[in-house]
């Protein structure tokens, strides 16, 4: 099944950006292609539960790909198509709203908890699927006019019977910086909706007239105090909880001495060593740090092998 397995294509490091699938984005204006796969027995489906994914083992994470009679589910749950697999097999996405509808000999798991230990192929589809099924949770109606918006070039877009206006899948970019000083130290910050001992990066939405570059320098002097430059794009990944995009960026700080907590968002600011953060890139220690399949947590794990750019 990995005769045409392609490499990926984007050579991004971010653990959910890798592409190894085909989209097959032409194939997606034809309106027989979802009742034909739904016949074919060779379709593949990626089930998928608002941020979850079905598991094949619950030791080692691998998505649990079934064929559309093994899901036993009906048609109408069978809203996207998702392109060819590595393989080349089709690859259809269904939607449940309960687990319990379809089960999963690995149990389920949340995208941002497993998709950094997920395979590049597996960790593509999964985002994809959560992404576009979340699109279709809440996009049944207009904001237009608000009459019912149906699906069309399968699952991919939405059409207004009242207004006619098309509708695509939102994505609301957001940026996330890693700020380092003159000694090679990252800046990182402990949420005041986070445990104490965990830190990340600087984050937050792009807002409306405000360009990336723009947004890093208000977020990260609204929650760090500090004025940073020499602002660099480093990688991008989707982080569909709810619809996000995450755009990774490295950045010094003017002043180390200015960081200073903004005391609601978040609760400390501190420097840290690559010696200081030895430990929580182990996995131990008193500090946590986010999960693999995280950009924070790549732009992190670059600057502690030693590069401070991805
Ligand atoms: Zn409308």
């Amino acid at each position: 099944m990995t005769t045409q397995q392609r490499p990926d294509q984007t050579t991004s490091r971010a653990p959910l950006s890798r592409v190894v699938g085909d989209r097959a984005a032409q194939l997606r204006e034809d309106p027989e292609l979802m009742p034909r796969l739904l016949a074919d027995p060779a379709t593949r489906v990626l089930v998928v539960n608002n941020a979850s994914v079905p598991l094949a083992d619950a030791d080692a994470p691998v998505l649990h790909l079934a064929t559309v009679a093994e899901t036993g589910l009906d048609a109408a749950a069978f809203t996207g198509y998702l392109g060819r697999d590595a393989s080349g097999t089709h690859v259809l996405l269904a939607a449940v709203r309960d687990q319990a509808e379809f089960p999963s000999p690995g149990g389920w798991g949340e995208m941002r908890l497993v998709g950094g230990e997920l395979s590049p192929e597996h960790a593509d589809l999964g985002v994809t699927g959560v992404a576009l099924a979340r699109w279709h949770r809440v996009g049944g109606f207009c904001p237009a006019c608000g009459a019912a918006a149906e699906l069309r070039q399968a699952g991919w877009s939405r059409e207004c019977t009242g207004c006619g206006r098309q509708h695509f899948p939102r994505t609301d970019p957001a940026v996330i910086v890693a700020i380092t000083d003159d000694q090679d130290r990252i800046l990182l910050g402990n949420n005041a909706l986070w445990p104490k001992s965990t830190y990340s990066l600087f984050a937050g939405f792009v807002e409306a007239g405000e360009s990336l570059e723009a947004a890093v320098v208000r977020e990260t002097y609204e929650e760090a105090g500090v004025t940073v430059v020499d602002i660099e794009y480093a990688a991008s990944q989707a982080w569909p909880y709810p619809q996000s995009l995450m755009v990774g960026f490295f950045a010094r700080a003017a002043s180390a001495e200015a960081a200073q907590a903004d005391g609601t968002e978040i609760l400390t600011v501190r420097w840290f060593s690559r010696e200081d953060l030895d430990d929580a890139i182990a996995g131990r220690g008193d500090i946590r740090i986010p999960a693999s399949a995280s950009v924070a947590r790549a732009l992190i794990d670059q600057w502690h092998s030693g590069g401070s750019r991805l």
